[in-house]
């Protein structure tokens, strides 16, 4: 059967006079008459009109929100108003019915905490339409950036042997039986018993294997799952959530920002030119919420001008160290509004990195150059023996969006590293190995793929920008 979109009989011209036949679910009914019929297709329904004595009345009982519905008829320009064509439908089939009685989604405004408990249904809703779309539209969008540019996608592994990416808690992979698991001499458990003979576990980032990619490919990227079993419930943090990893060889720290500012500017050019009804959809959807808070915590800037801000203005380029000074001398510092007192050495804090991106700077804020101390053992020694080539790139209500840095590529200095690291060269003999044939300047960074849908839709919890969402204590659907 040849079916029509939603999108494409509100949009083709072409269409109007022509008999449609379109599947979609219904919204609303009114009037016995005006179905307001939605198909996923775009945000916007269309409106189906049925004409009363052509249907039986116990077809029309059966017209309720949620149920899933086949109407055929003619695309007419519209009599009513906010809509430019409609569908004088005279054939009507109910596909599957959603009893009133039951169905959760009632044509009134639920709250996102209600619809995470419905993450089955919600997909059915405006805003996740609007969210979900976008998602998808940013994926290509990544793809197809990177795929210009000449980067090769690498698929690295999700069960990884690898115990050195230091970047969180991780989540073991066995197939041991857990109620009787087989011990060796030192009462441990005996790893070789497992099924890759050895620890495994689910990847936390697929950038030492990329590295090895761009060691070859020259440019590569990323774009897969990666877990981390940090216990920390925040509405930034996921179990589970995707990164997008480039790396690149010949490149150093500079370029490595160049890449990242232009990549993220190029990614929201894209939604303002290809998602703008989902756009304007979640702009108003903002404004309106934005009209029940407090005047403090509203936003600056409404979400479509927080993207043209993006794509409009330079990031904003300070090196740790520069950040400190900035926050030593800023009103809540010397007020003692600070929980944590910034402090060269420590790490930036939530509280430290909002001050810097919201209302210091008001903008996109790229930090490099941070202390060795407390970032990864693969990032570059920089000449002052302190600090490491790494770049941060803080936004405005997300915090942190991208984490970088150039690597090491010296081998003496990596094995220094290891060791005061505490990582065993024959766990990573692999990775020293690229350092010792054909060793070369490199750089990469990780993009956390909800972050940016973040970003681009303006929710404000990572849940509610991944389908289904795992958490602490949540791993429903
Ligand atoms: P954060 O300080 O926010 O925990 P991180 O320093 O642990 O981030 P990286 O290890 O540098 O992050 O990971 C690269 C990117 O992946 C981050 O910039 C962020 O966008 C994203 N990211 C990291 N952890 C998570 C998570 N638990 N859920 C969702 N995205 C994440
Ligand atoms: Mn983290």
């Amino acid at each position: 059967m040849k079916t029509t979109t939603v999108k494409e009989a509100l949009t083709i011209s072409s269409l109007i006079g022509e008999k449609v036949t379109i599947c979609g679910w219904v919204r609303t009914f009114r009037s016995n008459r005006f179905i307001a019929l939605n198909d996923g297709s775009t945000i916007y329904n269309i409106q189906a009109v049925v004409e009363f004595e052509e249907i039986e009345e116990a077809k029309l009982k059966k017209i309720n929100t949620g149920a899933a519905v086949q109407v055929s008829g003619t695309v007419v320009e519209s009599q009513g108003k906010g809509q430019k064509v409609e569908i004088q439908v005279n054939e009507f089939e109910i596909l599957g019915e959603a009893n009133p009685e039951e169905y959760p989604l009632q044509p009134k405004k639920h709250s996102l905490e209600f619809l995470r408990e419905k993450a089955h249904l919600r997909m059915r809703t405006n805003t996740f339409g609007a969210v979900f779309r976008l998602r998808h539209a940013m994926s290509f969008a990544i793809h197809q950036y990177f795929h210009n540019k000449g980067f090769y996608q690498m698929h690295t592994p999700i069960i990884t042997g690898s115990d050195a990416e230091g970047a969180g808690e991780m989540f073991r992979v066995t197939t041991l039986d857990l109620d009787n698991i087989p011990k060796g001499e030192d009462n441990k458990t005996d790893t070789s018993k497992d099924f890759f003979g050895k620890e495994t576990n689910l990847t936390v980032s697929g950038q030492l294997e990329a590295e090895l990619g761009a060691l070859a490919l020259g440019k590569v990227y990323t774009f897969g799952p990666t877990f981390r079993a940090e216990n920390s419930n925040t509405t930034r943090h996921l179990a589970e959530f995707w990164m997008i990893e480039p790396e690149v060889a010949f490149a150093d720290l500079i370029d490595n920002m160049n890449l990242a500012e232009d990549f993220l500017q190029h990614l929201a050019q894209y939604a303002l030119d290809n998602c703008m009804d989902d756009l304007e959809f979640l702009n108003e959807r903002e404004i309106a919420e934005d009209k029940l808070k407090p005047q403090i915590e509203r936003n600056e800037l409404n979400l479509i001008d927080r993207l043209k801000f993006v794509t409009a203005n330079n990031f904003e380029r300070i090196t740790y160290t520069e950040a400190i000074k900035i926050l030593e001398n800023s009103k809540p510092y010397k007020k003692k509004k600070f929980n944590y007192l910034p402090e060269w050495g420590s790490d930036l804090q939530t509280e430290h990195e909002r001050y810097l991106v919201e209302k210091h700077f008001k903008k996109p804020v790229v930090i490099s150059d941070y202390p060795a101390s407390f970032k990864a053992f693969y990032m570059r020694q920089n000449e002052d023996g302190k600090t490491v080539a790494a770049m941060d790139i803080l936004f405005p209500g997300i915090g942190e969006i991208i984490g970088g840095s150039q690597r090491e590529e010296r081998l003496d200095v990596l094995k220094e590293k290891c060791k005061a690291f505490n990582i065993p060269e024959e766990h990573v003999w692999w990775y020293l190995e690229t350092r010792k044939f054909g060793t070369c300047v490199h750089s990469g960074f990780g993009l956390g793929f909800e972050r940016l849908v973040m970003f681009v839709t303006g929710m404000t919890n990572i849940r509610d920008v991944i389908p289904f969402p795992r958490a602490p204590k949540n791993a429903e659907f």
